[in-house]
């Protein structure tokens, strides 16, 4: 798609099916650049649906850049809670305290002060000052991207460095125009059409079966022509899923009390997100004898021929699924009741009433819930007797 009339009736037809067809969406409209940095921040590797209502409470949380920037850690991390990929939340946390310390509070209009903060790369810098300024700088997404393959007939792993290159340029063109413009002011509004070609690729171009029947650009498309939507973009070619599995102890006293750790090895850091967490370890051979013996090691605890007197007293809760970007991990928590928690330098002792809540990965979430919902079970039964 070169020719000038080519990208103009591209154009034209993606902004008025937008304009007529696009999701009314809670963060559309607003050029507020802390808002929109933060429906963008929270849409990598987020569905629309699943980040609204996080989008609504963290707004409600911390409604400015210097609100954010006031807060704990934890209390951001807890307000991101169920988004998952916390790292995203520390960057944007860190990021706020960089745009009040070095811009006035204000998400910065110089893009290479704009990459320069946590978090932001060439994508979410782009959307932000194009949706929020109005500058002409093209936003490529996974949905973007998915679109101009197919349009362009462009085969092969998008993701891989020269495809990319190419989508971005083939973006660029699209967004100010071919040589013929040169000079004239873009003619449309950066922010829209980034918008525009995104909602496209996220409702009607969808990586299965697009609906090209309903497509405004079905006439302009290769892939379509060729009966190849299905095959381009082609498949990325990701890391391999890695297996692990986990064995967590939660540690349940007669008042309802658990207790937490901060992680201490980077696997662990990794699993449960730099959070609070379960004492636990990763499954090598015998879950429930490597776990004790982790306990046994942090408690300074006594062992009976080796083997750490603690590990009867363990029942197991079963096995739980969690995926985690390249990991399939399964997740075996035991639950060890005990009389009072014994004393562990640096833990955090917490009740599941307790108002104010650590910030807990959803790892750590999943095994407190089999142990809970093992410890209802129990006293369901017992009331029963
Ligand atoms: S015609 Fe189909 S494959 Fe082509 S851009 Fe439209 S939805 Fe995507």
């Amino acid at each position: 798609m070169r020719a000038h009339k080519d990208i103009a009736g591209f154009r034209a037809a993606v902004l008025a099916w937008f304009r007529r067809e696009q999701r009314a969406l809670a963060f559309r409209g607003t050029r507020d650049p802390y808002r929109v940095w933060l429906s963008e921040v929270m849409l990598q590797q987020t569905r629309v649906a699943a980040a609204l209502p996080h989008y609504r409470r963290f707004l409600r949380r911390f409604p400015s850049v210097r609100a954010l920037a006031r807060a704990g850690e934890e209390d951001v991390l807890r307000a991101w809670a169920g988004l998952g990929y916390y790292r995203r939340a520390r960057n944007l946390h860190r990021a706020a305290k960089e745009i009040v310390a070095r811009h006035g509070g204000r998400f910065p209009r110089r893009r290479e002060e704009a990459l320069r903060l946590p978090g932001v790369g060439e994508y979410t810098s782009a959307a932000v000052l194009s949706i929020a300024y109005g500058q002409p700088l093209a936003a490529l997404d996974g949905n973007a991207a998915r679109v101009l393959a197919r349009v362009t007939g462009m085969r092969g792993d998008a993701r891989r460095p020269s495809n990319w290159r190419r989508l971005q340029k083939q973006a660029d063109r699209l967004l100010s125009g071919n040589s013929r413009e040169r000079g004239s002011r873009p003619k449309l509004d950066p922010g829209e059409w980034n918008q525009a070609l995104m909602e496209l690729g996220a409702t009607l171009c969808l990586p299965r079966a697009p609906k090209c029947a309903e497509c405004p650009v079905a006439e302009m498309c290769r892939a379509r022509a060729a009966g190849a939507q299905e095959e381009i973009p082609g498949a990325r070619r990701g890391r391999a899923r890695e297996k692990v599995s986990i064995a967590a102890a939660v540690l349940l006293d007669a008042e309802g009390k658990v207790l937490l750790l901060r992680p201490e090895t980077g696997h662990e850091r990794e699993l449960f997100s730099g959070m609070w967490q379960f004492p636990a370890v990763r499954v090598r051979r015998d879950a429930r004898r490597e776990l004790a013996a982790r306990l046994a090691a942090m408690l300074n605890g006594a062992s009976e021929n080796g083997r750490p007197v603690i590990a009867e007293k363990f029942a197991a809760l079963g096995s739980l699924r969690h995926a985690v970007t390249f990991r399939d991990i399964t997740l075996l928590p035991f639950l060890l009741r005990v009389e009072t928690l014994p004393p562990v330098p640096g833990a955090r002792v917490w009740t599941a009433q307790d108002a104010d809540a650590p910030a807990v990965s959803s790892a750590t979430r999943k095994i407190l819930e089999a142990a809970l919902g093992r410890t209802a079970r129990r006293d369901a039964a017992l009331r029963g007797r």
